[in-house]
């Protein structure tokens, strides 16, 4: 028996509305000819971030699978979820944003919409550069999930992350190369307050785009 093999022009972006996924969706569109998008909705900080993301998923004219994942949020009352907690840095240099196994999760999720629509790429913006103190965001995790995947389903799955090795500068440069940098930066949502496009410029998420947004437009001199 031959197994129907996936599709290798079809692509599924796991998506949130901040920089990084929709650079990656960017990323997406150039490279597969077929790209949707799957946003998990598990009771973020803000609702901003759903209207954020079904909005860009509109004016990008791509497919847009909003999951819910609110179970996340019984299991970890933490800074992401909780509206009224301070964002902060434990002792073992994991940031109270931190969503135990969140990405193990939306991985396998996003595997399973892979699988019934018979995608065979599947793009996260994770990136081990700006190490953010999350074990799931590390190359070596993305590996290792991509062979339980396709163990998992007993397809070819290939997930790809554009941004891996990048700093938030090169992931601006990124975004200009696929001609996306003027709408990435005003029409995204990054900040932990809430804020779209160049968000309150005081949060650490904030801090971290507007230095590598800076420091990409002074190199190329138009800062
Ligand atoms: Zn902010």
């Amino acid at each position: 028996m031959t197994q129907q093999s996936l599709d290798n022009n079809k692509a599924i972006v796991v998506f949130s509305g901040g920089q990084d996924s929709t650079t990656c969706l960017f990323w997406a569109k150039k490279y597969f000819e077929s790209v949707e998008l799957v946003t998990f909705a598990y009771g973020q900080r803000h609702d901003t971030e759903i209207e954020v993301a079904k909005r860009i998923a509109e004016e990008q004219h791509v497919k847009h699978h909003i999951l819910d994942m609110s179970l996340l949020s019984q299991l970890t009352p933490n800074a992401l979820t909780q509206h009224d907690m301070e964002i902060e840095v434990g002792e073992d240099g994991i940031p109270n944003t931190f969503v135990p196994a969140r990405n193990l999760l939306f991985l396998s999720f996003a595997g399973a919409l892979a699988y019934q629509t018979n995608t065979k790429n599947i793009i996260t913006g994770v990136c081990e550069t700006d190490f953010s103190g999350y074990p799931d965001c590390r190359d070596s995790f993305i590996k290792s999930m991509n062979v339980t995947l396709s163990l998992s389903m007993d397809k070819d799955f290939v997930i790809h992350t554009p941004l891996m090795w990048l700093d938030k500068k090169a992931t601006w440069a990124l975004s200009d190369e696929l001609g996306a940098l003027d709408y990435i930066r005003y029409n995204t949502l990054t900040c932990y307050n809430g804020i779209v496009g160049e968000g309150c410029g005081e949060c650490p998420a904030c801090e971290l785009r507007a230095h590598g947004l800076n420091t990409y437009l002074a190199e190329k001199g138009e800062n």
